[in-house]
């Protein structure tokens, strides 16, 4: 079959390597879809230590189930699933008590649980192997448009689950990055809470789609941006900030417009800081402000983002390549040239 492989620094290619084979406990998918996400570009940039080099690449995942192995009962040939993008234990203390994406036994304090496309193979080839617990059933989702719901769609679910006590009627929130990320927290924000949806973004086609996916008000990143947030709350802030840039600009954005008591959600993984001083004066974040580096989420996330998008409530916005334009589709992600999210189609 065809993967396509991260064979060294800024270097993926086609390869022609065997069909998995599967153990017991697993599912053999023929894909569908495999979501390309930025994170791939950060994977790409890592330099010659990188440990996963030989893998093939692809986090979201979805397709139709091609064979069984032997313990498994709960699929049949010809469903359509969904791959997981965190492979947790199940087991152990994290994962009993539904915090999967803090897996210990799969992932480490160091490092976030097993992931297909980084320390397995993943889904940018013509079939994928996954541990049956890992795969959920598509149901009423099209399978052609679902693979970004594994990474895409669950990670700003898990971040917005994470701030609902903030997400009053009379909140406002800010998103910052109308990606494939942003796109989606907008739809989830949109369905789930009646809070004033501010987003930002320095593209003006992404504000415009921004407007489509449910927000209030769209402002182009920048100082002014956070003028006008301070202005229209009489300097006191906003409730909660996701960030799907994690740049030094929207960090320091994020820190800027927060009020007393917020919440902050940094997704992105471009690289920003902000000092944090445990002082009584020029401290950046104002009294209480409650900031997570957010990852992936939970199988209870997934489910409801897969519910969301069943009820029609939620839609990827998708646009598809063939996997033997694979190169093509990273160079476009890395040019700013996709909205929503791109697929590769085996
Ligand atoms: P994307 O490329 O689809 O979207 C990024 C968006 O950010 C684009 O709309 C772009 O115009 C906008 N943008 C870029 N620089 C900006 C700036 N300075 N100010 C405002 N907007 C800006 O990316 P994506 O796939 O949605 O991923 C977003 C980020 O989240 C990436 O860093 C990715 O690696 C990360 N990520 C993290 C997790 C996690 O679990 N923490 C999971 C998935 C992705
Ligand atoms: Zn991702
Ligand atoms: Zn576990």
């Amino acid at each position: 079959m065809k993967a396509l492989k991260l064979i060294g620094p800024g270097k993926i290619q086609i390869q022609e390597v065997p069909v998995p084979e599967i153990g017991p406990d697993e599912v053999l998918i023929k894909v569908v879809g495999a979501g390309l996400c930025h994170s791939d570009l950060h994977i790409l940039h890592q330099g010659q230590d990188w440990p996963f080099f030989g893998t093939t690449m692809g986090h979201e995942t979805a397709g139709h189930i091609e064979s069984l192995g032997t313990h498994v009962t709960d699929f049949a040939v010809g469903d359509p699933v969904l791959v997981h993008a965190v492979w947790a234990c199940g087991q152990c203390r994290p994962c009993s008590v539904g915090r999967e994406n803090a897996c210990s036994v799969n992932g480490s304090r160091n490092q976030f649980p097993l992931t297909p496309g980084i320390g397995a193979d993943g889904g940018m080839a013509e079939y994928i192997k996954a541990r049956a617990k890992h795969v959920d059933r598509l149901g009423a989702v099209d399978v052609v448009t679902a693979a970004p719901l594994a990474d895409a769609g669950l990670t700003p679910m898990h971040a917005i689950r994470s701030v609902r006590d903030l997400l009053l009627d009379d909140s406002t929130v800010v998103v910052i990055g109308i990606g494939g990320l942003g796109h989606i927290a907008l739809q989830i924000l949109r369905a789930t809470s009646r809070c004033r949806i501010i987003a930002v973004d320095i593209d003006e086609a992404r504000l415009a789609a921004a407007r489509r996916n449910g927000a209030d008000q769209v402002l182009h990143a920048g100082s002014d941006a956070v003028r006008t947030i301070l202005a229209e709350s009489d300097n006191y802030g906003v409730d909660v900030v996701l960030d799907f840039v994690g740049a030094q600009s929207t960090i320091d954005f994020a820190t800027g417009v927060v009020a007393p008591e917020g919440a902050i959600r940094i997704v992105g993984l471009a690289g920003g800081s902000f000092p944090f001083n445990a002082s009584l004066e020029g401290e950046v974040l104002p009294w209480g402000v409650n900031v997570q580096r957010s990852y992936g989420g939970t199988p209870a996330d997934q489910a409801e983002v897969l519910a969301l998008v069943a009820e029609q409530r939620v839609n990827v916005d998708v646009v598809k390549y063939p996997l033997a334009e694979a190169q093509r589709a990273f160079d476009d992600l890395e040019a700013g040239r996709i909205s929503g999210r791109a697929i590769l189609v085996p």
